[in-house]
């Protein structure tokens, strides 16, 4: 599992300027909001609607500018915590409906399948645009191991 980090985080480090995390360094004209471009599917760096291929799915590059997607690595953690919240959520709405309606167990089972498919494709879309948007902006990459002398320099 890879976990994506800025390779230039200020932990330990007071006193000097990082603008990695500061974001100081990157253009601002012509880029969409974190929110705006994952529900819309938009590209972080111009703005087209070209983040995904399929539903659920990126594609390799932009169409636009020609940023490359697969260079970013959401990985699966979308996918966990929606699986909790979601799940959560479904057993909650279908235990409120048991208690105060009680129908039979045919309604349940025709009621919260198709309400759990969508929940969960729908939020996965905007989750993942999301995490690739905000390691574009953050230039979040894997960590790597930096040599002490090339540290200091
Ligand atoms: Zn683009």
């Amino acid at each position: 599992m890879a976990v994506p980090l800025c390779r230039n985080l200020c932990l330990g480090r007071l006193g000097r300027t990082c603008t990695l995390v500061t974001g100081d360094n990157l253009p601002k004209q012509g880029q969409p909001e974190t929110l705006q471009a994952a529900l819309f599917g938009l590209c972080p760096r111009c703005g087209e609607k070209t983040l995904f291929r399929t539903f659920v799915g990126f594609a390799d590059t932009c169409r636009a500018c020609g940023l490359d997607y697969r260079s970013y690595n959401v990985g699966d953690g979308p996918a966990a915590f929606l699986t909790l919240i979601i799940g959560a959520l479904i057993c909650a709405l279908a235990l409120t409906l048991e208690v105060f309606v009680k129908p039979p167990f045919w309604v349940h089972a025709l009621l919260w399948t198709p309400v759990t498919v969508a929940a969960v494709f729908g939020a996965l879309r905007v989750s993942k645009g999301a995490l690739l948007v905000l390691e574009h902006k953050n230039e979040a990459h894997e960590g790597q191991l930096v040599d002490a002398e090339d540290e200091g320099s």
